[in-house]
């Protein structure tokens, strides 16, 4: 999740910034790093590990060895005597290893530019080899290093620091959060946020401002905060604060004052927690695709997987998969939310490393008899870890020979305690009662698994062996554009209101899907009866006709995920016999896709994508239609009636 902190102002910005970075310690990093304007320019101290390793670094460096980065005095450093500015960050890797070159701040060549940056620089292959053509020399592996040389480059063109800066970070796609310092313009920070991967706060003090990815990191020093929305970057100045869209034009801002109390802060912009983490959701998927997948190659590392099976002493840890502990079968076990996630894992596993799958609730396969042998996995997916029909189902797995894996958001739970196989949401904490982030980071992670498996698979290296463990690869390097795609559904949509302030009266809706987005519409009717209480039915969308179509009359809303999919045209005929009896279609359906708005009543669009996905891509409508609809019905959102957030009785 890494955290990013900017002071400038009269005081210390070292310890401003190395605070601020330790209030958002909790929520994981790998390495950190600081750069502070100093009378010789910018200097640099990173350090793998904790925050303490940075502290020692910085101590020792300062009684013992030159400053790291690049000294220059000419650069002019603002009069007033007790003048400061820094920017500090907490890098959990996406690209690159764990190592201290990796860390940020990154620099150019002068050292004369710093720069941090949270999320995912999708274009960075494309960047990197311009601007190496461009003579540009690389010192790390990430994709944030070519924001310092882009900069660079644009300012030996002649441009100002902030218009090389706009113009860098114009250029650079996917969903992320940068603060940038320059020693040649030292009276300012610029901090940039496109999509959703990383939010940016701005604190506004009497002659000073702070920057952070969140609000918890400056809280203690003012309550008075600005939002960075999509496509937004601020120029900070001690006394002044200028926001501006990246094409340069103004955007007024009206300041928020944040409450005092610990929930209010970690809210933040938001009005509920389920909104809050409806909007997270770059940034979880971003977080459970961290030091799992190269990039570049599309390899899916399995160590970081965290995944073992059960067989004596072989581990997925330390050894590949083999013919012996490769697994035959998985059963996959969950309740609500995550047992819709197990249905749409089922076909990704299935279709990437043609491995069985079954799906069960946890609270009906301990008491069916279910088959199970060694050499076979049972799954279990879940958020709190300590679902008690989840667990029970796992350790009837355990009890009959299979190995047992879980998928699970808390850290140290039951669940996890239980499995000898572990991969880890990274969702964060879930306030909301209702799921959100954890049902689309659950579905990231059995991708991630399907790619693991079809690259590790016993038949991966037979040459007559399935096509899928080579198509593994490119699949896999499609997750880095998921953030970007993530953001762009999390734009300011009047559709969401707009639905809701016309349906919230209906006493029922129904939900059709097909193929991978079938469980989406068994998803889309959860969310909406947990939060609102409207009687909802998802179905597979060919079912209609075996039953829920006697319910459907010109009162009746039908949520129907027609995406351009290999069953696009099967929905389409669906919602046709949808129309044919008046009923009100709302599609959510591809961007760009003209045929369907004519044949629907209202269309809620997701941007293009490859099928396997799509669902990570549709659940958010869903989860933005249910919210907006409880919201106007006034019903408490993140505790709902009757629900509880972990579910730890039978
Ligand atoms: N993609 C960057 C890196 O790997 C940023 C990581 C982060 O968000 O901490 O260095």
């Amino acid at each position: 999740m890494c955290g990013i902190i900017g002071y400038i102002g009269p005081r210390n910005a070292t310890s401003i910034i190395l605070n601020g970075l330790r209030r958002l310690e909790y929520r994981g990093y790998d390495s950190a790093g600081i750069a502070v304007l100093g009378a010789r320019g910018i200097h640099v101290e990173r350090a793998v590990g904790k925050l303490s390793n940075l502290e020692l670094r910085m101590q020792n460096s300062e009684s013992a060895r030159p400053p790291l980065s690049i000294l220059n005095s000419q650069f002019p450093i603002p009069n007033s005597p007790g003048f400061s500015i820094g920017i500090g960050h907490t890098r959990w890797a996406t690209h690159g290893g764990v190592t201290e070159n990796n860390a940020h701040p990154h620099l150019n060549e002068a050292g004369t530019i710093a720069v941090i940056q949270n999320g995912i620089i999708e274009n960075f292959i494309e960047l990197k080899h311009e601007l190496q053509a461009e003579g540009a020399r690389f010192r790390s592996e990430t994709d944030t290093e070519v924001i310092p040389h882009l900069v660079d480059l644009y300012m030996r063109s002649g441009m100002s620091f902030t218009r090389a800066a706009f113009a860098a970070i114009g250029r650079l796609q996917g969903s992320n959060a940068v603060v940038l310092m320059c020693s040649q313009e030292p009276d300012k920070l610029i901090a940039a946020r496109l999509g959703n991967a990383g939010g940016i706060v701005i604190g506004i003090g009497p002659g000073e401002k702070f920057v952070a990815s969140d609000a918890p990191g400056i809280v203690e020093h003012t309550r008075t905060v600005i939002f960075l929305d999509d496509g937004e970057a601020a120029i900070v100045q001690a006394d002044h604060l200028e926001v501006r869209r990246l094409n340069g034009a103004p955007v007024e801002k009206s300041p928020h004052v944040i409450a005092w109390d610990p929930v209010s802060a970690e809210k933040g912009e938001y009005r509920h927690f389920m909104q809050k983490e409806i909007f997270e959701q770059a940034r979880a998927v971003t977080d459970t695709l961290r030091g799992r997948v190269n990039f570049e190659t599309g390899e899916v590392t399995l160590e970081n997987l965290e995944l073992r099976v059960e067989n004596g002493e072989s581990s997925f840890l330390n050894s590949q998969f083999s013919i012996l502990n490769f697994p035959k079968r998985i059963h996959t076990v969950a309740c609500g939310t995550s047992k819709h996630a197990g249905l749409i894992g089922k076909f990704l596993i299935e279709r990437i490393a043609r491995v069985p799958v079954e799906v069960d609730y946890g609270s009906e396969y301990r008491y069916r008899d279910p088959l199970i042998e060694a050499g076979m996995v049972v799954l279990g997916i879940t958020q709190s870890g300590e679902t008690a029909d989840t667990l029970a189902a796992m350790s009837t797995g355990r009890e009959r020979g299979a190995g047992v894996w879980t998928i699970v958001n808390a850290i140290g739970s039951q669940a996890e305690r239980m499995a000898n196989g572990v991969i880890h949401m990274r969702a964060g904490p879930e306030i909301g009662v209702c799921s959100t982030k954890t049902f689309v980071t659950s579905i990231v992670d059995q991708y991630l698994l399907a790619c693991a498996l079809a690259q590790h698979a016993p038949q991966a290296s037979d040459a007559s062996g399935e096509a899928q463990p080579a198509a593994s690869y490119a699949l896999a390097r499609e997750l880095a554009h998921l953030p970007g795609l993530i953001s762009q559904l999390l734009a300011p949509d009047p559709i969401y209101e707009e639905l809701a302030n016309r349906f919230h009266d209906r006493r029922h809706f129904l939900f059709l899907g097909r193929g991978m987005n079938y469980p989406i519409a068994l998803e889309g009717a959860l969310k909406l009866k947990e939060i609102s209480y409207i009687h909802a039915e998802g179905y597979p969308a060919g079912e209609m006709k075996h039953g829920p179509i006697a319910l459907i009359d010109e009162t009746m809303p039908v949520v129907c995920v027609a995406v351009k999919d290999s069953v696009y045209d099967k929905m389409i005929s669906q919602i046709e016999q949808v129309k044919a009896r008046s009923g009100i279609v709302i599609a959510i359906a591809t961007e760009g896709d003209d045929f369907i708005q004519r044949k629907a009543d209202y269309v809620i669009t997701v941007p293009p994508a490859p099928e396997l996905l799509t669902p990570v891509l549709t659940a958010i409508p869903m989860q933005r239609l249910a919210y907006e609809t409880a919201v106007r019905l006034g019903c408490d959102v993140d505790q709902p009636r009757n629900l509880a957030k972990s579910v730890t009785v039978e």
